[in-house]
């Protein structure tokens, strides 16, 4: 089986614990006003890759992976391809890999539970804790993520809830309040990691031709997620 691959990263210390090799998938149907990642969108573009030559790539790596380490699938968005991933982690873990997937958990279908049922650790993306405000920038509900995610938990995943935080947008007390709340009903998440809104994708929506709906927005700053962090904690 063959699956389109945006690119391929070795020795990645940020999508997930340990030294990971982390594949970008191409093909999202989604369009967060926010997203670093315009140039995966397109479903057909990329390249074409097999599940055997990816475990190859990957494998040439195990020696960095450690205890914690292993492969992360991230995209785009890993479950359009849901099928694709599943060979990969299944070869992985024949392999003795750990797999971690970096979704937005926006379907849950037969295919989608297959591949939970190979994943050691998903990365899970709640874009915002609210629904209006899931429903305003994402334009889909935030309920199918929340099924997501308790499905996840019924299986006792390990699961990391990260988000992307916009100064004017998701960074008052209240939103962050409202995330430690929501995923506070979920005790199978194990941590929390706030990301900042950063403009360095803005030249690929140039290239594109095509607007960065965030660009009016300012960046978030390493104190003000350190700060909102503290809120999390509270
Ligand atoms: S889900 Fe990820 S890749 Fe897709 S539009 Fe949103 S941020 Fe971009």
């Amino acid at each position: 089986m063959t699956g389109r691959m945006h690119s391929f990263q070795s020795l990645g210390t940020v999508d997930g614990p340990g030294v990971r090799s982390v594949v970008f998938l191409q093909g999202c149907s989604l369009r967060c006003p926010y997203c670093h990642n315009p140039d995966t969108w397109d479903a057909g573009g990329g390249v074409s890759v097999s599940a055997q030559e990816l475990l190859a790539k990957i494998q040439k790596y195990t020696a960095y992976y450690g205890e914690t380490g292993g492969v992360t699938v991230s995209g785009g968005e890993p479950l359009l391809q849901a099928d694709f991933v599943y060979e990969l982690f299944s070869l992985c873990k024949a392999h003795g890999i750990s797999t971690a997937l970096d979704t937005s958990g926006i379907r849950l279908d037969d295919s989608v539970r297959r591949l939970l049922s190979v994943t050691d650790i998903v990365l899970l993306d709640i874009k915002y804790a609210a629904d209006a405000q899931y429903q305003r920038y994402i334009g889909v509900s935030l309920h199918t993520v929340l099924r997501f995610l308790a499905y996840a938990n019924d299986l006792n995943k390990r699961v990391i809830v990260r988000q992307v935080i916009t100064p004017g947008v998701n960074d008052t007390k209240d939103d962050i309040r409202a995330l430690r709340d929501l995923v506070r009903q979920y005790p199978c998440v194990e941590k929390v990691e706030l990301l900042p809104f950063l403009k360095l994708c803005a030249e690929k929506y140039t290239a594109m031709g095509i607007e960065f709906p965030f660009g009016k927005y300012p960046q978030a700053t390493a104190e003000q997620i350190r700060e909102l962090e503290r809120e999390l904690q509270a």
